[in-house]
This record gives structure tokens, sequence and C-alpha cells, in this order.
């Protein structure tokens, strides 16, 4: 079973007004994230899936680049490949009308979602998100993520017109998520569909029958490690894992989160003692899956699991309220 560990890589300005002067400081928190104790975004995401000894797949958002710069986005391609990790292509269209000049002049309005514009416009904003990322990272891009999980069939139609080999967007844990899709495909399973092969990001059932995606800030490792056991017993042959470049920091500071950055570790050494199990890999690698799938059940973690991840989320609270 082969796992992505996938971090999906955006900058954001808490809000839309003042976004020029905003940007500096956001950009240095989301990417760099210094604080006394080191740098908590980007550069210590990569630093410990290198002591490891990891692959990471790095899906980077390029559009917000074509507002303050492609400086910016090569300054983020240069820390990912430097680390010898790999880059993908995230998109967040909530960027679209900021650019200037217009993209769509007709339409000067923000759309959040992909699933907003229809399929000649996704296909305009994909194709522009491969070029800027292509430009500023020098090197082929081969897989697609939508901003939010929010892709539908245009998606798919669009991210196969663009080029591209791999979509990584669906989450069924997301209601906005391949929602017309659904009644015709298990959208859990990795498969081909029409030429393009869809790695979705993994779900599992808490201890307590909830659906979740495996996200690191948001599952204690015991959920994941459980759910990594449950999926290869079941006989899936990938597994998704995902996180941001601003997971391991305080939400709203540029403080590490030391709950999440201990769970990372502990993760990365879990998957690290355990690769023949769970070999961690890039899309650059051919992957190709069968047109149809049959059920194999979505994984389940145990009660203790579950409770544990409460009582770290309890735990941090009073820890990060204390702090302030
Ligand atoms: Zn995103």
């Amino acid at each position: 079973m082969k796992v992505f560990l996938t971090f999906d890589i955006e900058v954001w300005c808490n809000g839309w007004s003042a976004l020029d002067e905003r940007f500096p400081a956001a950009f240095d928190r989301y990417i760099f994230g210094r604080s006394a104790a080191g740098e908590f975004a980007l550069p210590k995401t990569l630093e410990i899936l290198n002591r490891y000894g990891l692959k990471g797949v790095f899906f980077v958002e390029p559009l917000f680049s074509a507002r303050f710069g492609t400086e910016y986005l090569h300054t983020i391609c240069q820390l990912i490949q430097s680390a010898g990790q790999e880059i993908q292509l995230h998109l967040h269209p909530e960027w679209t009308d900021e650019i200037r000049p217009a993209i769509f002049p007709d339409k000067p309005y923000k759309r959040q979602h992909l699933i907003h514009y229809d399929q000649a416009e996704q296909s305009r904003l994909i194709k522009l998100g491969r070029a800027l990322l292509e430009a500023a990272a020098g090197a082929p891009i081969s897989a697609f993520r939508a901003g939010s999980f929010a892709a539908n069939g245009d998606t798919l139609a669009a991210v196969a017109e663009a080029g591209l080999l791999v979509d990584s967007s669906m989450n069924i844990s997301c209601p906005l998520s391949g929602a017309d899709l659904r009644d015709q495909r298990d959208l859990t399973a990795p498969q081909c569909y029409h030429g393009l092969q869809l790695v979705p990001i993994s779900v599992f059932r808490d201890g307590f029958g909830k659906l979740r995606h495996a996200q690191i800030g948001a599952c204690s490792v015991a959920e994941l490690r459980q759910a990594l056991q449950e999926a290869l017993y079941r006989g899936y042959n990938i597994f998704t894992i995902l996180s941001h470049n601003f997971e391991m920091l305080q939400s709203g500071s540029t403080e590490p989160d030391r709950w999440v950055v201990r769970r990372f570790e502990q993760l990365c050494s879990f998957l690290a003692a355990h690769r023949n199990d769970f070999p961690t890999r890039g899309f650059i690698e051919t992957l190709t899956f069968p047109d149809t799938t049959s059920p194999l059940g979505v994984p389940r973690s145990g009660r203790l699991a579950t409770m544990t991840r409460y009582y770290e989320q309890a735990r941090r609270h009073l820890h990060h309220r204390v702090l302030r």
C-alpha cells in the first residue's frame, strides 16, 4: 500500500481588504512561521520529513502570485525543491477576482470554489495555475488538488484537458467534494476516470462512527495509525494523508503548536519504522488504477484512539488560552 503524505501550501491574508499591506506579513507567517523555537511552517515540515527519510507531496497554490509577484511562488518552490520533495498543483479560485488584469472581466465578483465556475472557466484557471507553477518550479507538474476539495465532473474534465495525469481532490467527508459523481462512483477508492487517475483523500470512521478525513492536524496519531493498518488489511492499495503548511502553528500566531508538532513527529516515526508496509511515494511515479472498483469498506479506528484526540484537543485549547 502506497502512502501519499500530502501538504496543501497556501497563503491567506485574514480577509480580503488591504491585501497589499497585509500580504508580506501573511507570507512570512504561512510559509516560514518564524518564532524563537524555529520556522514551524514549511521549513520545519520539510526538515522533519527528511529527518525520517520520507517522501512528501506539496500541492502549491499559485494564483496568489498573479497578484503579488512570482518571486513569492519561486521562494516556495525553492524551499521544497532544495529539500528534494515533490511539487504539485493546488488551486484556490478565491484569488481569481483579486488578480489584475481581471481574468473574467464580465464576472468581477468572488466565487469561492471551482465548482462555482463552468468547465471552460475551470479549464482556464487550471491551465493558468499550471503555467505559473511550472514557470516558478522549472519542472513539470502532473497532479492536481482543488481548494477545499470542491471539485465536480467539470473539474476532472478540466484537469485532464490541462494535460495532468492525477487528481487528488476527492474527499467524501466534505459534502462539496464530487457531489455530482457520488451516485455513479465509489469515491473512496483510487480509480481511473476517463483516463485520469483519481487518488482520493483517505477517510475513516472514528471511534464514535463519524466519518473523518486523514488529516494530521485533526486526528490523533493512534487514529491515523489504526486507519492505516485497517486500510492495509482491507486491501487498499493507497492511503492519502492531508496536512497544510500552517498546521504546526497555533492559530493566528507564529508560535508552534506543540501538540501538532508531536503528532507529526510521531506519525513520521511510525511511517519510517514501517516503511515496508507503508512506503511514502510521490505522484511523479506512474499510477494506473482500474476503471471500476469493488467496495472495500471504510477503515475504522477504535474508541480509545478517538478519546485520545478529544483529550489532546482539550489540552491544546487550555494550553493556548493560558499562553495568551
Ligand atoms: Zn487549500
